[in-house]
């Protein structure tokens, strides 16, 4: 069972998907390396947290690409019995008229500093259940509506009766994005007004408190992204002839008075049930407190973690010149005073590293004198991979000139055709270009790949249609490793931008050009000195800030210690 270290944790930090090492495929992009990051810094400032989340036994997907450069998707599957332990506590949720029992496994997070944190693993995968409950928790973001409200009746009511059952006595529960909403509805059935105290007609629902106990971290700038499910979809889901022990606590009305009038919306049941509601960067807060009008929408900037995020040769070179780092990275901005030619070579080192895996991956050899440009993220629609390659002519005309080369790589979501359609379109350009410019994709970006990338580039590019970037992460996680960007001013670049000092802003396709060609090829082939004070800019302005330490400091003075 737990140990009492771990059961002392007091807040419980729902999310759907969670990266807790590159062994285990349970998160898809972001937001699931925010709650990673998250669980890391809470280990490493010792907060009393525990995660949980579903066990994703399948994965994601690992993604292979074709010989046209189209994705292809296979399982990813993992066992957790190699990395977590089973706990004998077990529940059910009723589902469809059914018990859907819900086990759970233990992966502590333990930091380099001495501290741990518990991740509880929900798993359905139980001899006691129908076959098709096996599979609920079996894929990340697969299947359709009704397997996905399934996960989120198993993550939201099953997450809560598990921590109880596991002997958790919390005090917040914070829900990492809309999936977990039906947390807030678990907790309603808890706490309720004796019926003594009602007068006729009155709701026995003890709102308020369980407001209380509810934190949201809202994370779609647009209506569309949200988490939708049908009325008709809840009351087959949640129907039950069985007097007296509906999954549903309360009347449909007052579900939809909570919930949303049309359809479940699952951002409008969590702003309904916390009472603190963040967005994850300042501009992100701006446009969600427009689109959610009378809710207070307060902004906690994401960052990353220190350690995991940055590369080998830097972490030796900060623990020589700043000691301390790890657990207060504000001491980077010491990182200025570090001789130049250090800076140079533990990015040389970290470039070396990426260089060796491109040419593991492709064949291709990069060099390691010129400018390697990379984009690297979830491939969507949004994130507008393809402005780089609007003039490819143009493109050339820069390669002729400077030394440069692009690295390229990214997951789309299965069911995102779109996205399917970048993947294909980017290793068409690749292909376009051999010859002009070195460029390549690498197949499969996941956690390790992220971590050769944001460390082995020389500038981290960015180009979303604003005011989608909720937030971003990895251009935090270059700053890290002394990778400048170049970026488009939505998310977090808007507070970390100093043009000339962090990298440099980018608007349209022309500017991303024009940038380039008169600001960033420039410097960095003519003028070192110039380009390693650039590097220390990252550092020194951008990682001392975009740091999950600092994050999580603030998570825990002004939303969970209310
Ligand atoms: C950091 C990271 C992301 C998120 O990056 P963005 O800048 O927010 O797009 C996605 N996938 C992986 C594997 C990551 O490490």
């Amino acid at each position: 069972m737990l140990d009492e270290f771990l059961q002392r944790a007091r807040v419980a930090y729902f999310s759907m998907e969670i990266a807790l090492r590159s062994e285990i495929p349970t998160y898809a992009g972001g937001l699931g390396v925010l709650a990673g990051d998250t669980l890391r810094s809470a280990a490493d400032l010792s907060l009393p947290l525990v995660a949980v989340t579903l066990v994703s036994r399948h994965g994601y997907f690992r993604q292979e690409l074709d010989a046209e450069g189209r994705q292809i998707e296979h399982p990813a599957p993992w066992d957790p019995a190699k990395w977590a332990v089973p706990l004998d506590a077990k529940v059910a949720v009723r589902i469809e008229d059914r018990p859907v029992w819900v086990g759970a496994w233990q992966y502590v997070v333990e930091s380099d500093l001495g501290g741990r944190a518990p991740v509880i693993l929900l798993d359905t995968d139980l001899a006691e259940n129908l076959p098709a409950d096996r599979e609920i928790t079996h894929y990340l973001y697969g299947g359709d509506q009704r397997y996905r409200l399934k996960q989120e009746m198993v993550l939201g009511f099953g997450g809560v009766r598990l921590l109880q059952a596991l002997g958790f006595e919390i005090e917040a529960y914070h829900m990492n994005e809309g999936h977990s909403a039906l947390l807030g509805l678990e907790l309603l059935r808890r706490f309720t007004y004796p019926k003594s105290e009602l007068r006729p007609g009155e709701s026995p629902y003890d709102l308020p408190r369980v407001r209380q106990l509810c934190r949201f971290t809202t994370h779609t700038p647009v209506e569309a992204g949200q988490d939708r499910f049908s009325y008709e979809l809840v009351q087959q889901l949640f129907h039950d002839e069985a007097p007296g022990i509906s999954t549903l606590p309360l009347p449909l009305q007052e579900l939809q008075q909570l919930g949303g009038r049309e359809a479940l919306n699952m951002t409008q049941l969590a702003l309904s049930l916390s009472d603190f509601v963040n967005g994850v960067a300042k501009r992100h807060a701006e446009v969600s407190a427009r689109m959610y009008p009378g809710y207070q929408v307060r902004a906690i900037t994401n960052g990353v973690h220190p350690y995991t995020w940055t590369a080998p040769a830097f972490r030796a070179l900060y623990d020589h010149h700043v000691a301390g780092w790890c657990h207060e990275p504000e001491l980077l901005m010491r990182a200025a005073d570090i001789p130049d030619a250090e800076i140079l070579a533990a990015h040389l080192e970290a470039k070396g590293a990426l260089i060796e895996r491109v040419r593991q991956a492709t064949g291709v050899a990069l060099g390691a004198q010129a400018l390697t440009l990379s984009f690297a993220r979830r491939m969507t629609a949004y994130k507008r991979p393809e402005l780089l390659f609007t003039d490819c002519a143009r493109l050339e005309a820069l390669a002729r000139r400077w030394p440069l080369q692009i690295v390229l790589a990214g997951k789309a979501h299965p069911q995102d055709e779109e996205g399917r359609r970048l993947v294909a379109y980017l290793n068409q350009q690749v292909r376009a270009l051999r010859g002009k410019v070195v460029a390549v994709y690498l197949p499969d970006y996941d956690f390790a790949l992220a971590q050769l990338l944001v460390s082995g580039s020389d500038l981290w590019l960015n180009t979303p249609l604003p005011p989608l970037e909720a937030s971003g992460t990895s251009g935090m996680k270059a700053a890290f490793n002394g990778v400048p960007s170049l970026s488009v001013l939505d998310g977090w670049w808007v507070e970390g931008c100093v043009e000339n000092v962090t990298g440099w802003s980018v608007d349209s396709a022309a500017d991303l050009y024009g940038k380039l060609e008169n600001s960033v090829l420039p410097l960095f082939h003519g003028e070192p000195g110039g380009w390693v004070r650039l590097m220390k800019g990252a550092i020194t302005r951008n990682a001392v800030y975009f740091n999950s330490h600092r994050m999580m400091r603030r998570y825990a003075a002004e939303a969970y210690l209310r």
